[in-house]
């Protein structure tokens, strides 16, 4: 039986301590397919305040981009980064977990002004048993100035950039409102992994149109491309989505729970030995989840993707 390599192994193996991401969600970020510097609306499967009249209230709140000249909510911002990180450590302590990445999780958090980003993520780095950051990004909202910051935080932490890849194919990206190309996503992962840090990449399994072939060869070329990490998560229709009217219309058909796991189980067989495996699927277990049903029980298919893994010889 081989052992996969997942997010707690990598992190034992390097520095023989429990390991634990903290997600954060910090005011004042949202997101160029949002705000409409590339698109307006975001990726057709993410609720935001184009679609959702819940988070519609949000849009009078101030929000950065890369031009903001000011930051009036920093102060806040720095709070919360503090609140949320002590409070989940706190709780994770008391699992046994050891030590920590601060990881900046909702919308895309390279999308401020660099003054703003240097003072969150140092703020973050100083909390305790903080020994590093994972920051959730989009590929075309990096820049070089970031990455040469960033590249000096790896020095004394471990820096991850997380990028959204989602799907190689551009006439897939197009049918989810992604706002940039598969050249701009293999740019800037390279030009990533060329500064010496870390990337994980993002991949969604069922995305419109896409047959299993499609599916793996995303997975083959983000390995080319030369990610550390990965997550997949199955594409899910969540309510106030634009990918909900496209169900609703019949547009759209999620992919079975069966197709998902054989490909997730084929991409688990193609990738190297020393790639970590942070996340295999995700669940929503709540109202907004409007199909397919399987991905409302986030343990019993976790149960599921196990024993498939299993019968082909993995640990997982
Ligand atoms: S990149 Fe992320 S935050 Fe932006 S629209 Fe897509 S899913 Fe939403």
């Amino acid at each position: 039986m081989k052992e996969i390599l997942t997010f707690g192994r990598y992190y034992k193996k390097k520095i023989k301590k429990r390991v634990k991401k903290i997600p954060l969600g910090i005011s004042g970020f949202t997101c160029p397919n949002i705000d409409g510097t590339v698109a307006k609306g975001g990726c057709s499967f993410c609720e935001n305040e184009s679609f959702s009249p819940n988070l519609a209230k949000n849009s009078k709140k101030f929000f950065l981009n890369p031009d903001s000249k000011e930051n009036p909510i920093l102060q806040k911002q720095l709070l919360e980064v503090q609140f949320q990180y002590n409070a989940t450590r706190d709780r994770y302590k008391s699992l046994g977990y050891e030590k920590f990445l601060a990881y900046f999780q909702a919308f895309t958090n390279t999308y401020a002004p660099l003054d703003t980003l240097k003072a969150l993520y140092e703020k973050a780095l100083i909390q305790k048993d903080c020994i590093g950051l994972s920051i959730g990004t989009r590929s075309d909202s990096v820049n070089e100035d970031i990455l040469n910051y960033l590249k000096d935080l790896d020095k004394n932490y471990d820096i991850w950039v997380e990028y959204g890849i989602q799907s190689i194919f551009d006439e897939t990206l197009k049918k989810i409102n992604r706002g940039h190309d598969s050249k701009n996503i293999e740019t800037w992962i390279k030009k990533t992994k060329d500064k010496g840090l870390k990337v994980c990449g993002h991949i969604i399994f069922g995305l419109p149109d896409e047959n299993q072939e499609m599916m793996l060869k995303t997975v083959e070329k983000s390995i080319e491309w030369g990610i550390d990490s990965i997550k997949f998560h199955p594409l899910y229709v969540v309510k106030n989505t634009m990918l909900a009217v496209e169900y609703k219309k019949g547009e759209f058909k999620p992919i079975s729970k069966e197709l998902y796991i054989d490909t997730l189980v084929k991409a688990i067989k193609m990738l190297p030995k020393d790639m970590f495996v942070q996340r295999v699927t995700a669940g929503i277990d709540d109202e907004t989840l409007l199909a397919p049903n399987w991905c409302k029980n986030k343990n019993a298919l976790l149960k599921e993707i196990r024993e498939a893994l299993r019968k082909e010889g993995y640990i997982y």
